[in-house]
């Protein structure tokens, strides 16, 4: 299949992608295929995954020509465990593969203790024969207890999947619980967002632990991640969300702890602002609000939306607090949320410092030709007078 000069240079540059507007001819091409990538004068650049539907036409799967696709996804997938293996540390919670980053594009999968969730988001790699291999290597190498899928619906669409709703697609244990830096988690295998929890924020958890102190925030709690974390040294932790079924586990997960947490149902946005009228002071806030910026023309209006709950959040700091201010929005560059930050200090009158840019735990790898493999951003703020 061949494509522009554009497609090519960003292959050769280390980028996977190759967008619907550099194919030159996909005539003949069915959904999910595996093909021969070429540039404009025949020269072989890699095998590639076809969608027929996505903006991202081709993603590149190696620079070589697959024979045994099944074969290449196997080694991937022990590549992939190998990784961590030398990565992750104190947690039986973290993701086991991270499509791009790990080489197997349009597949995720997290584990959970004893269960593992996968997660199909391309052509490709739904179909069966490919589910089934990933499945029992998978199995052989971790032996779970169950696979679940987890689903997202809009996804499937724009991939022009049947629909398929969450499910466990091998064993029967649907529950279970994992830990994090000693901090115990409740998981349910068909219920809450995403796989289950946010596993990209474990390496900030332990770091948040570190610096927070005293009476604490933890807005946009959901299960209660970094309040629980919060909790083994601050004297009193709040979290706030507006997803009830969020803060039973939350609540449920501070039990599991031996733990007491105050937990809060409502919008972050309008909590703030009564609790600054009201005149409230924290030592510790921790903002980690969902992604503002789901795509580019949005990115000013998210921006504002970040800038409204930082300045709010670092009026209502003590001197000597922490803020932790987060943006997993991957159209909103680090320098601008950094930007964003200063404009906040700025505007609330006090004299900030940064103590640490953090970004995802290192078993979500960025991989620094593909920009997009890095999305998340923890910037840690001390905060004076
Ligand atoms: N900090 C969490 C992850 C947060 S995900 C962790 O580490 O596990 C974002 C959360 O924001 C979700 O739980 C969602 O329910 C919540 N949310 C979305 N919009 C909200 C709003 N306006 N006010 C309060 N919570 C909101």
């Amino acid at each position: 299949m061949p494509v522009s000069a554009r497609g090519a240079s960003r292959l050769r540059s280390g980028h996977s992608w190759v967008y619907r507007s550099d194919v030159l001819s996909p005539d003949g091409i069915g959904p999910g295929e595996l093909v021969a990538i070429a540039d404009r004068h025949g020269k072989f650049l890699g095998t590639g995954l076809y969608s027929s539907s996505s903006q991202i036409a081709l993603r590149l799967f190696s620079t070589e020509l697959i024979e045994d696709f099944a074969q290449v996804l196997r080694e991937r997938v022990s590549e992939a465990i190998r990784y961590r293996e030398k990565i992750v540390k104190d947690t039986d919670a973290y993701r086991v593969v991270f499509s791009e980053a790990d080489l197997l594009p349009g597949i995720i999968v997290d584990r959970y203790n004893d269960m593992l969730a996968l997660q199909v988001l391309t052509q490709a790699m739904d179909a069966e024969p490919v589910r089934q291999t990933l499945v029992q290597e998978l199995l052989s190498r971790l032996q779970p207890a169950s696979i679940v899928e987890r689903t997202e619906a809009r996804v499937r669409e724009l991939e022009q999947l049947a629909p398929r709703e969450a499910a466990l697609i091998f064993g029967e244990k649907s529950s279970t619980q994992f830990s994090m830096n000693g901090v115990r988690f409740h998981y349910s295998a068909l219920a809450g967002q995403k796989t289950g929890a946010f596993l990209d924020q474990r390496e900030n958890y332990r770091a948040a632990r570190e610096y927070a102190h005293g009476e604490a925030l933890d807005v946009f709690c959901y299960q209660g991640g970094f309040a629980l974390h919060l909790a083994q040294t601050c004297s009193h932790v709040t979290g706030i969300d507006s997803s009830r079924p969020a803060l039973e586990v939350a609540d449920q997960n501070a039990t599991l702890n031996g733990q007491e947490i105050e937990w809060l149902e409502g919008n972050a946005f309008d909590v703030l602002k009564d609790y600054a009228t009201a005149g409230r002071h924290y030592d510790t806030i921790v903002l980690d609000p969902p992604a503002f910026a789901k795509s580019k023309k949005n990115l000013d209006t998210a921006l504002r939306g970040y800038k409204e709950l930082n300045l709010r959040a670092l009026k209502m700091l003590r001197p000597g607090g922490i803020l932790v201010t987060c943006s997993c929005s991957y159209h909103v560059s680090q320098a601008d949320f950094l930007q964003m930050i200063a404009d906040a200090g700025n505007d609330a009158r006090r004299h900030i410092r940064v103590l640490e840019v953090r970004s995802q735990a290192k078993d979500h790898p960025i991989v620094p030709a593909i920009p997009e493999t890095s999305y998340l951003k923890a910037v840690f703020v001390h905060v004076n007078d």
